[in-house]
């Protein structure tokens, strides 16, 4: 049962395309810190490759390929298979929201010469991660009359960044007591954005000044945030990590990683398959999958119809046994086994960094609860496709029995009684503002994903 290190088997050549594809995926990342951006650059990467907007498809044929954008947050990528959909298709799906701070609806305020905009954090996050970093802010303003802009401050090497800060150690005494879920409390997470008052202002002049620059950058007044959607993440770009350069430390490996290496999968694809591919790129799983651009959500299930009924094939039956005839591959990242933390971990099972794509039977808390647990059927079958595939890969569970866990989208999917597994990358000090991934898990990722779309 011994699995074997990715990096041991290959030779000069294809350890260059890992390389390469590491590159490349750091890019993507760079360009992708929240869910718009993502779905921004999944339409650009696919556009370049044919993809077209499915509403804008009149009729479908074997061989088309289109996207479907939800709301500018979520998007499903599709290639038509020449066997109808009612025979089932394969479904890759990861998500592209990550853990961060969000920007309150009324969140600018002034105190003792400092201005602030006050969060709310999104997913799970250990909070005392989160202060004296550098950060940005990534998002849109929607004003009153229909426009959108964009806002990124804090992402070139000549523009300010902002922060959260902390108590100095010297006076630490209490706060060192703390535990540490509430060493750093949920509302304290507010971000310093001025220190400079305006003349001549006699009433909260930080924040006049604050919002002077705001309107003259975005045109926007202190109103405008209301209808915002700002999200604060860490600062910069990914690095290469390791004097070996063996991995990548970024924001958002989860689930980014696991979402570029569908795409990628899917580019790679340039025949027509047999069976319909299909590629979800989904927002919200890092607070349950809820909301219109959620899993929750009938996009998927929308979109097939659709499909169905552009190919001319729609009826309520072929649909539900599209669905239920499809297999999937839930892609989400995977908690890496760390030697520093071993006792959270089962050695027999667990996932390293460098052993391959990760497949997980089951997720979920305690007596497996919440979890989508794959039959053995399906596995058996995989494991031929993965191994005639020439893809390393291993098994795992997020930890030791009790020690925690936690959820996918896989569940969602399983209700229209397709079968799914989850499938990932491993990531250390996953959560945490700057996560970490082996490249050569990204590469067998894209490995698996396109033997996975091609042949099951
Ligand atoms: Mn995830
Ligand atoms: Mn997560």
């Amino acid at each position: 049962m011994e699995r074997v290190n990715a990096w041991t088997t290959y030779k000069k050549r294809e350890e260059k395309k890992v390389m390469d594809l590491g590159k490349a995926y750091r890019a993507f990342l760079d360009n992708g810190k929240t869910e718009r951006e993502c779905v921004r650059e999944a339409i650009r990467l696919t556009e370049k490759a044919g993809y077209v907007d499915l509403a804008k498809a009149e009729t479908l044929k074997a061989g088309d390929r289109v996207y479907v954008n939800t709301m500018g947050k979520a998007i499903q990528l599709y290639i038509i298979g020449q066997e109808p959909l009612e025979k089932g298709i394969n479904i890759v799906g990861a998500h592209i929201d990550s853990p961060r701070m969000d920007i309150k609806q009324n969140p600018l305020y002034e105190d003792s010469d400092l201005a602030y905009l006050d969060t709310h954090y999104y997913g799970g996050i250990k909070k005392y991660q989160w202060v004296t970093l550098p950060l940005a802010l990534h998002g849109v303003v929607a004003k009153k009359d229909g426009t959108v802009v964009d806002v990124v401050i804090g992402e070139d090497e000549d523009d300010p960044v902002l922060g959260v800060s902390d108590l100095l150690i010297h006076l630490s005494a209490a706060q060192m007591d703390k535990k540490a879920s509430v060493v750093i409390e949920g509302e304290a997470l507010d971000v310093i954005v001025g220190g400079k008052p305006q003349k001549d202002v006699e009433k909260e002049p930080v924040k006049a000044a604050i919002l002077a620059i705001l309107k003259e950058k975005y045109g926007m007044e202190e109103e405008d945030f209301l209808s915002a959607e700002i999200e604060v993440v860490p600062a910069g770009k990914s690095r290469d990590f390791g004097l070996d350069r063996s991995m990548i430390i970024g924001y958002g490996h989860d689930d980014r990683v696991c979402a570029y290496a569908q795409i990628e999968a899917m580019l790679q694809i340039t025949e027509t398959p047999k069976y319909t591919c299909c590629c979800i790129l989904a927002d919200k799983e890092e607070i349950g999958s809820v909301g219109a651009t959620g899993m929750q959500a009938r996009y998927f299930e929308n979109a097939m119809a659709e499909i169905m009924d552009k190919l001319g094939e729609y009826s309520e039956l072929k649909l539900r046994r599209a669905l239920s005839n499809s297999r999937m591959l839930s892609c989400d990242v995977s908690a890496g086994f760390d030697p520093s933390y071993a006792a959270s971990f089962e050695k027999k099972n667990a996932a390293f960094l460098g052993k391959g794509v990760c497949f997980n039977k089951f997720t979920g808390a305690r007596g497996k609860s919440g979890s989508n647990d794959a039959n053995a059927e399906y596995i058996g079958k995989l494991r031929a496709i993965m191994e005639e595939g020439k893809v390393i890969y291993q098994t795992a569970e997020l930890g030791k029995v009790d020690v925690g866990g936690g959820g996918t989208i896989a569940y969602i999917c399983a209700l229209y009684g397709m079968n799914v597994i989850d499938s990932g990358v491993a990531v250390l000090s996953m959560h945490a503002p700057w996560e970490i991934i082996s490249k050569a898990d990204l590469y067998e990722a894209v490995k698996a994903y396109r033997v996975f779309l091609v042949n099951a």
